[in-house]
């Protein structure tokens, strides 16, 4: 089963409008000429979306902007009206963004959002059409405890509760341990693999093999350009979520074409 590679940058509370636009045209200058077999996707903060799509749609654009999407952190699982501070899935539509991030372990343990939380918002972003990509992940306490399935197990039936199989096609999977996010400690592709085959069975269960074999499960927690090589070698690894190594061209570049060499090998 072939799975296009999805590579994507979270770039978390980094890059204003102005980062953002210097980032992204040396970016596409970057890409100059190079197609790689993946998709590229990046998630800046909020206020810098309108000038991340005016950059990559804006008539000085090459055609290199065309293969990077435009990836929200967050969205409300409200529909428009009082909740102060919150950003709803028909604004992020009207900017031109195509995924959102929903479950980040930060949005789990610094903001409280919950598995039920989190099923909202993905229901929520699947009605304006927008992909998900919905972040699970175990702490270091949890892995020691034995805990890794069990955790692993809940997130995702609490996360994906009644969501539909044409809604899962459209869904990306984030494994990250959260022990390795931003913390430099990448998971050995041994144990990484291991954690998104188990994932994998999951799906399995829940959608039957034939969909579970089409869905994307990124790996995410420390992907460097030295790393990416070893961990998109494995077979259930489709891309990778990236945070700190992403705020730089070059290095989220290296991530692409040293994770895709494989892939595509
Ligand atoms: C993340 O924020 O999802 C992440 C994986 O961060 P980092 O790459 O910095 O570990």
């Amino acid at each position: 089963m072939s799975r296009k590679p999805i590579f994507a940058a979270n770039w978390k509370m980094n890059l204003g409008p102005a980062a953002t636009e210097s980032f992204v045209r040396s970016f596409l200058e970057k890409l100059q000429g190079q197609t790689y077999p993946a998709e590229i996707v990046i998630a800046p903060p909020f206020v810098s979306l309108p000038k991340l799509a005016e950059t990559l749609h804006g008539s000085a654009a090459g055609k290199e902007a065309e293969s990077v999407q435009i990836a929200a952190q967050n969205c409300s699982d409200k529909d428009p009206g009082a909740f102060t501070g919150e950003v709803n899935v028909l604004m992020l539509r009207e900017l031109y963004v195509r995924y959102v991030i929903i479950g980040h372990s930060e949005r789990r343990s610094i903001y409280g959002e919950t598995d039920a939380i989190i099923n909202a918002k993905i229901k929520k972003a699947r009605e304006a059409n927008l992909k998900p990509i919905f972040c699970i992940g175990e702490t270091l306490a949890e892995r020691e405890a034995g805990q890794l399935e069990t955790v692993l197990r809940t997130q995702i039936t609490g996360g994906l509760q009644d969501i539909a199989e044409k809604d899962m096609l459209e869904t990306v999977i984030a494994y990250e341990p959260v022990w390795a996010i931003g913390t430099g400690v990448t998971a050995t592709s041994a144990q990484a693999q291991d954690a998104h085959a188990f994932v994998r069975s999951v799906l399995t269960e829940l959608y039957g093999a034939e969909t579970a074999a089409k869905i994307r499960i990124q790996y995410g927690g420390s992907v460097k350009p030295n790393n990416a090589a070893e961990l998109m070698a494995c077979p259930d690894i489709d891309g990778a979520l990236i945070g700190g190594a992403s705020l730089e061209p070059q290095s989220f570049l290296d991530i692409i074409v040293n994770g895709t060499k494989v892939q595509g090998s």
